[in-house]
Order: structure tokens, then C-alpha cells, then sequence
């Protein structure tokens, strides 16, 4: 237990915490101030915190409200428009990773047994759509991320 640990819980609780004592016994410096918090602990238990008033909550939004108003960001409109636009070239994208994935299971298909070479040209079928999935899961993500930065870092 360090000095401050004690001093806190001492004062927090009102009484010596477990441990205490023996902390005290061993720290000149806890010794020099023990009377003090001794004396404190139970007046500063005595008060309790007030109560907040019930119009508090009300008070201080309506005292922030127009700084809230300064600093409110605007909501970032859909990504839709820019997911569409990405989705166009899809069709020639799974074209091309169609010939890529087939001819790669024909080159195999040469030297490797047959069932090896269906293996790796499905694993790297299965990569391709996993990568393919995730581009495009990104792009309405990027999409937003970029409407929302402000115009000074597009010309930075
Ligand atoms: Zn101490």
C-alpha cells in the first residue's frame, strides 16, 4: 500500500483501511501527517455531498447549447452513391477472376495431380472472393470517411 492509497482510503472511508497500521508504523511520513488525518477523516465524513438541484441537467445543456451549436459536425450523407459507382466494374472484375482462377487450375491441372490442382485453384478462388468481399465492404466505410473530411484537407 503507498502512501497516497492510505491517505485515500482513509479519508474516503472514514476509518484506518486493513493494513494501515502497519503501513503507518513503518513511514515517517505517514506518521507526521497520521494526527491530521486522523482528525480530518470523521469531518469529512460528516458532510455529505448535496444533492444537484433537479432543473441542473436542463440548466447546463441549455448554457451549452450554442456552443454545441459552434462545434455540431454534419451528418455524413450515405455512401450509397459512391458503393454504386465502385459496384460497376464488379462484372468485369468476376469475369476476369473467373479466366485467372481457371487458367490457373489448367496450368496446375498439367503438373500436379487433379485433385491438388481443384485444391489450390479453390483455395485461391476462395482468396480472391475474400479479398473481393472485403474492397468492397471498405467502400462505403472510405466513402463516409472522406465526405466527412472537411474541405481544407482535400486541398492540403
Ligand atoms: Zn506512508
Amino acid at each position: 500500500m503507498s502512501c497516497d492509497e492510505l491517505r485515500d482510503a482513509w479519508l474516503r472511508h472514514g476509518d484506518l483501511p486493513p493494513g494501515g497500521a502497519e503501513h503507518i508504523a513503518s513511514c515517517a511520513s505517514c506518521q507526521a501527517d497520521a494526527a491530521a488525518l486522523r482528525a480530518l477523516a470523521p469531518a469529512l465524513r460528516a458532510y455529505a455531498a448535496p444533492e444537484p438541484p433537479p432543473t441542473l441537467g436542463r440548466a447546463v445543456l441549455r448554457a451549452a447549447a450554442p456552443l454545441l451549436a459552434a462545434h455540431a459536425a454534419p451528418v455524413p450523407r450515405p455512401a450509397w452513391r459512391a458503393l454504386a459507382v465502385a459496384l460497376l466494374p464488379l462484372p468485369l472484375v468476376l469475369v476476369a477472376d473467373w479466366f485467372l482462377v481457371r487458367g490457373a487450375h489448367t496450368l496446375l491441372s498439367g503438373i500436379l495431380p487433379d485433385a491438388l490442382s481443384l485444391y489450390l485453384a479453390g483455395s485461391y478462388a476462395v482468396l480472391l472472393a475474400t479479398l473481393l468481399g472485403l474492397t468492397y465492404a471498405a467502400v462505403p466505410l472510405l466513402a463516409a470517411r472522406q465526405l466527412r473530411a472537411s474541405p481544407e484537407e482535400h486541398h492540403a
